[in-house]
C-alpha cells in the first residue's frame, strides 16, 4: 500500500547523511515528496535556437561553446561573486552570468559544450544571459537522462545539482512506481480522461514528449484540486447538517437601530442582510463570508446582525485584528446605540484588548460571564482561556486574513454551536472564494455608498519627494489631514533612510507651524491611543505611521495620504492603506513615492495608479503573487498546491470540484472500497486533513 513508498530518502541509493540533509532542506524528506518533486520548467532541445536567431526579452534555450570564462568578487558587496563566461555557436555570441555560485567556475572550461536556458538581454551592447539554467554535454555519464529532447529543471539549493536530482527521481520512480497507488477512482478518470498516477509521475519528470507532459501535468492538477475540494465539502456537510440557533429576525433591538441609522443604507448592504437575517433565523449554523471592499460599509451590517442576536437574549463576539480597530470600533458602536434601550436596559458594549489591566480585564471577563454585556468587541485577547460568555449567539471577525484557521475556530467554541459572520477586504474571483471557502456562504458588497470620490494617484521618483510634500502641504493649508506611511520604524540596510522615525523628524522641519504625530506599533498603548484621538480631533494634522493604519481607521477630514516606499508594500496592502482616505467629501490624494525596481514592483505600482476598483486590484494581485502568496501560508491549504493553479485552470478547478461533490453525496465519508486509497491519499497529502475534520 501507500505507506511503502512514504519512506525516508535514506534508503535510496546515493543518498547519504549529507544529501538527506541538503534534500530536506528543498523540503524533501521521504520517496513520496521526491517524486511529487515536480520540475519547474523543462529544456526543450528539439527548440534549440541559433544565437544570431535570438529574441531579447525571451527565455530561449542555445547550444554553445565556451569560449572564455571570467570570473570575479563583485566591487560592490564582498564576498558576493559572480561567474562570467563567453559561449559561442556558428552564428554568434553571447555572455552569460551566474551570480553567487562560485562553483560554477569549474564547468565552464573553454570548449566545454553546453545547452544554456534562459532569459535574454542586451547589456552594455551585448547579448546576455543571467542564471541560465545549463546542461554540460561532454563527459556526461549520464547520457541518457541528461540528453533527452526533453529534461526536467528542478528548483535547486547549492550542493544538488540537477543531473543528480534528475539522477535519484529516476532511480525513485523505477523502483517505487510499481507501488504507487492511485487515490483517484478508476471511474472518475475514465470519465475526464486522466491518466493514471504511475504514468503521470513519470511523464512529468521525464515526458516522452510535449504531449504527454501536458497529459501528465493536467491529471496532477485535476487530483489537487479534488483532493484539495475534499475536506472542505465534508466541513461544509457536517455544519448544515449541525443544528444550530434558531435567532429572532426584526425584533425590537434590530427595529430601533433601523430607524435611527445615521445614513441610508445602500442596497448591497439591504441584500446581504436579508442573506444574513434568512441564515440567523434558520436552524443550520451560519457560516458566512462577508466580503466587501475597503469603506464599502461592513461593520453596520455585522453590527446589526449582532443586534439580531441582543433580540433573543444572547451576546455577540466582534473580534478584530488590532487595538486601534478595537477601540473605534468600541467608540462608535457605543455611540449608535447609545439611545437605545430595551426593557429599561441599555445595550452593552464592552471592550477586551490585552493593554487593559487587570481589574479591568477581570470585570470584563465577569460581566461577559454573567451575561451583562451583550456585545463585546476585541482582538485576539478575546481567544483566551478566561474569556467565557452567558450564551453566546454570534461570532464575527473582522478582517479575517489576519487571523489563522485555527484561531478562527476558537471563537465560536466560546459558545454552544454560535452563528458566524467573517469579514474580508480582500474580495476574490467567484470561482476562487468557492474554491478557498468552500465551507463558506459568501455574500458579496459590491457597491460602495453614494457620494464617495475615488482617490487620485501619483506617482514620484525619490528624487522627487519634494514636490510630493510640497503637494500635500497645499491641501493642508486648506484644512485637510495627512497620513504618512513608511513601510519600517527604524532605518535598516535593506530599507533605506525613510523609516517612520526619520520621517517623522523630517516632517517637522518640513511642515513647520503644523502639528505632526507619530504612531506605530512599539509605542505603548496609551501613547498609540493618545496620537490616534488627537488625529480624530484635529489636533494633530500630519500622522506619520506604520502599517498599524492599515486595518480600518476612520477620519473623514484626512483625504491626503503620502506612502514612503511604495514599492515595499504588496498590492492588497496599498489598496488597504489608500482605502483609509476614501471616506468623506474632499476629493482625496494619495501620494505614492517609489523606485519599483523588480518586474514585479512595477507591475504593483502601476496597478495601484491605474485602478481604484478592489475586485480588479486583488484579481491583479493574485496574477503577480500567485495564489499561495496571496493568501499567506498559514492560512489555506493553497500553499499545498504544488502545480494546479486555479487562476489559469478555473476549468479543470469546476470540474474537480463537480466531481467531489458527487463522490461525496454517493460516500460522505468514505467509506466505499473504491474510495479508500482516496481517503489514504488525502491523509497524506494534507497532513491537516484530520485537524480540519476536527474542526467545528
Ligand atoms: P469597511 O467595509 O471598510 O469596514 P466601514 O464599515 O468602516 O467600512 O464603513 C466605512 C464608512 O462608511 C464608515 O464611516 C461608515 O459609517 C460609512 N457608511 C457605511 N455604510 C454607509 C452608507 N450606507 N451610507 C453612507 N455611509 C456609510
Ligand atoms: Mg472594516
Amino acid at each position: 500500500m501507500q505507506e511503502r513508498y512514504n519512506i525516508s530518502l535514506r534508503y535510496l541509493k546515493g543518498v547519504g547523511p549529507k544529501k538527506v540533509k541538503l534534500l530536506n532542506r528543498l523540503g524533501l524528506k521521504t520517496i513520496e515528496d521526491l517524486l511529487y518533486y515536480f520540475p519547474r520548467r523543462y529544456l526543450n532541445r528539439s527548440k534549440l535556437i541559433p544565437i544570431s536567431q535570438i529574441k531579447e526579452g525571451e527565455y530561449q534555450a542555445i547550444k554553445a561553446r565556451v569560449l572564455a570564462r571570467g570570473d570575479r568578487e563583485s566591487w560592490q558587496r564582498r564576498g558576493f561573486s559572480i561567474v562570467e563566461a563567453a559561449f559561442g555557436d556558428e552564428t554568434g555570441k553571447i555572455y552569460c552570468v551566474w551570480f553567487n555560485q562560485p562553483y560554477l567556475k569549474n564547468y565552464f572550461k573553454p570548449g566545454i559544450e553546453a545547452v544554456l536556458y534562459g532569459r535574454v538581454e542586451k547589456y552594455q551592447g551585448r547579448l546576455q544571459m543571467v542564471q541560465a539554467e545549463f546542461e554540460l554535454l561532454s563527459g556526461d555519464k549520464d547520457a541518457v537522462l541528461n540528453l533527452a529532447q526533453i529534461v526536467p529543471i528542478y528548483g535547486l539549493i547549492e550542493g544538488i545539482s540537477q543531473r543528480y536530482l534528475r539522477k535519484l527521481i529516476k532511480h525513485a520512480l523505477d523502483e517505487f512506481i510499481p507501488r504507487v497507488c492511485d487515490g483517484l477512482p478508476y471511474a472518475l478518470r475514465k470519465r475526464h480522461n486522466l491518466l493514471n498516477l504511475a504514468k503521470s509521475l513519470i511523464y512529468i519528470h521525464f515526458p516522452p514528449d510535449e504531449n504527454l507532459q501536458q497529459e501528465a501535468y493536467r491529471r496532477l492538477a485535476f487530483e489537487e484540486f479534488f483532493l484539495y475540494q475534499i475536506p472542505i465539502l465534508m466541513r461544509k456537510m457536517r455544519r448544515v447538517q449541525k443544528k444550530g440557533l434558531v435567532h429572532r429576525v426584526d425584533g425590537v433591538i434590530f427595529n430601533s437601530l433601523m430607524q435611527n441609522l445615521p445614513f441610508k443604507l445602500t442596497a448591497a448592504q439591504e441584500r446581504v442582510l436579508l442573506e444574513i437575517k434568512k441564515d440567523m433565523g434558520a436552524g443550520s449554523v451560519m457560516q458566512r463570508l462577508l466580503q466587501g471592499e475597503v469603506g464599502s460599509g461592513k461593520t453596520i451590517v455585522a453590527f446589526l446582525a449582532s443586534c439580531i442576536a441582543f433580540d433573543g437574549g444572547y451576546q455577540a463576539a466582534f473580534m478584530v485584528p488590532t487595538e486601534i480597530l478595537a477601540k473605534q470600533h468600541y467608540e462608535r458602536i457605543k455611540y449608535q446605540v447609545s439611545n437605545i434601550k430595551y426593557q429599561d436596559r441599555k445595550i452593552k458594549i464592552g471592550l477586551l484588548v490585552s493593554s487593559l489591566g487587570k481589574k479591568e480585564k477581570e470585570k470584563i471577563y465577569r460581566e461577559l460571564k454573567e451575561g451583562k454585556v451583550d456585545l463585546i468587541i476585541g482582538t485576539h485577547a478575546l481567544l483566551e482561556e478566561k474569556t467565557k460568555f452567558k450564551n453566546l449567539g454570534l461570532v464575527i471577525i473582522d478582517e479575517q486574513h489576519k487571523f489563522g484557521v485555527g484561531q478562527r475556530a476558537l471563537l465560536p467554541k466560546k459558545g454552544s454551536s454560535p452563528d458566524c459572520l467573517i469579514m474580508t477586504a480582500t474580495p476574490i474571483p467567484r470561482t476562487l472564494s468557492m474554491t478557498i471557502y468552500g465551507d463558506l456562504d459568501i455574500s458579496t458588497l459590491d457597491r460602495l455608498p453614494e457620494g464617495r470620490i475615488p482617490p487620485q494617484t501619483i506617482l514620484y521618483s525619490p528624487d522627487k519627494r519634494k514636490e510630493a510634500y510640497k503637494f500635500a502641504a497645499e491641501k493642508i493649508k486648506t484644512g485637510r489631514q495627512a497620513y504618512i506611511v513608511c513601510p519600517k520604524i527604524e532605518e535598516s540596510e535593506s530599507f533605506g533612510k525613510q523609516s517612520a522615525l526619520e520621517v517623522y523628524r523630517q516632517a517637522q522641519e518640513e511642515f513647520r507651524g503644523l502639528k505632526v504625530g507619530l504612531v506605530h506599533a512599539r509605542l505603548r498603548q496609551v501613547e498609540q491611543d493618545k496620537v490616534m484621538s488627537d488625529f480624530k480631533e484635529g489636533k494633530i494634522n500630519i500622522l506619520v505611521a506604520t502599517t498599524v493604519l492599515e486595518v480600518g481607521i476612520d477620519v473623514a477630514n484626512a483625504s491626503i495620504m503620502l506612502i514612503e516606499q511604495a514599492d515595499y508594500f504588496g498590492l492588497t496592502q496599498l489598496h488597504q492603506l489608500r482605502g483609509r482616505i476614501a471616506r468623506g467629501v474632499h476629493q482625496p490624494y494619495c501620494l505614492l513615492i517609489a523606485d519599483p525596481k523588480t518586474d514585479e514592483a512595477k507591475e504593483r505600482i502601476e496597478a495601484i495608479v491605474n485602478l481604484s476598483d478592489g475586485f480588479k486590484l486583488a484579481e491583479e494581485d493574485l496574477k503577480i503573487r500567485g495564489p499561495g502568496e496571496f493568501f499567506g501560508r498559514r492560512q489555506h491549504g493553497l500553499s499545498d498546491l504544488k502545480i494546479a493553479n486555479p487562476l489559469t485552470q478555473m476549468h479543470l478547478l469546476k470540474e474537480a470540484m463537480e466531481e467531489a461533490k458527487e463522490l461525496l453525496r454517493l460516500d460522505s465519508s468514505l467509506t466505499q472500497q473504491q474510495n479508500l486509497s482516496l481517503k489514504e491519499a488525502l491523509k497524506k497529502r494534507f497532513p491537516e486533513y484530520e485537524e480540519l475534520m476536527a474542526v467545528g
